[in-house]
């Protein structure tokens, strides 16, 4: 099968109410890497009141946002919550949501001051908001990527806690990722990911980019599909001038 005869449908869901430090630059990550190796780009935004069509996406993307966007976004999360479940579940789609968009993936978010803001449970992890806000830099290790090394920025308040069936998405190395304490950051079940991780996230780190855009096409097309290597020069420069960085 050509390249030219592949196609990858992304669903950015809630650009409306999440998407805050530069988190859409994750969307047109995906985007460009899909296209520069030829293979079709579908994406369609899903905003509050609209509804998920499980069936025809690969990759959904969900963003950060502040507290206050983020009780219309647990609202609305309720609202597709069966067709998310099925996406992700039934399809083995791939679902990356940063920082806020994450923790309403997870049981609840509990902000410091205001009522408990329910999530979905599609990440088995659960978020108490500390007083103090984690501003930073952050170099954490992704176990299933060759060259390990994951770069992004944090800013959050949330303090997440992964329980038994959510796996840590990466290990902190600088930073202090889901809670300062356990040295995890972020949270993996099967082809869904969350993370703490703005930057953003995804051209900062082309190789967890592609790996994203491999499960993609594995999951819509039942086999592996190897990527094009593409010139990462100025990608390449960007990650390694975030390593070890603190601030
Ligand atoms: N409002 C949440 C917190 O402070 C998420 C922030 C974000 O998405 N950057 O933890």
């Amino acid at each position: 099968m050509l390249n030219s005869e592949l196609k990858i449908s992304i669903c950015h869901m809630y650009p409306d109410l999440l998407n805050i430090y530069g988190d859409m630059g994750n969307i047109l990550a995906l985007k460009n890497r899909l296209q520069w190796r030829d293979i079709e780009v579908e994406i369609v935004e899903v905003k509050a009141g609209e509804r998920v069509n499980y069936k025809k996406h690969d990759i959904y993307f969900i963003g950060g946002g502040q507290d206050q966007q983020q009780i219309m976004a647990s609202l609305e999360l309720q609202k597709n919550k069966d067709a998310i479940f099925k996406a992700a579940l039934d399809n083995n789609s791939v679902f990356l949501a940063i920082c806020g968009g994450y923790q309403l993936l997870g049981h609840y978010y509990q902000p410091f001051q205001g009522d408990k803001l329910s999530g979905i449970g599609l990440l088995d992890v659960y978020t108490t908001a500390g007083e103090t806000r984690f501003i930073g830099n952050v170099t954490a290790q992704a176990k299933f990527l060759k060259k390990k090394t994951v770069v992004g920025f944090e800013n959050h308040s949330g303090l997440t806690f992964l329980n038994k069936d959510a796996e840590p998405f990466m290990k902190v190395k600088i930073g202090h990722g889901n809670n300062g304490k356990d040295k995890t950051e972020g949270a993996r079940n099967r082809n869904v990911f969350g993370t703490y991780l703005h930057g953003p996230l995804l051209p900062k780190n082309p190789e967890l980019c592609d790996y994203l855009i491999s499960l993609a096409l594995k999951k819509k097309y039942e086999c592996d599909i190897p990527l094009l290597k593409l010139n990462d020069d100025i990608e390449g420069f960007a990650h390694k001038d975030r390593v070890g960085a603190k601030y």
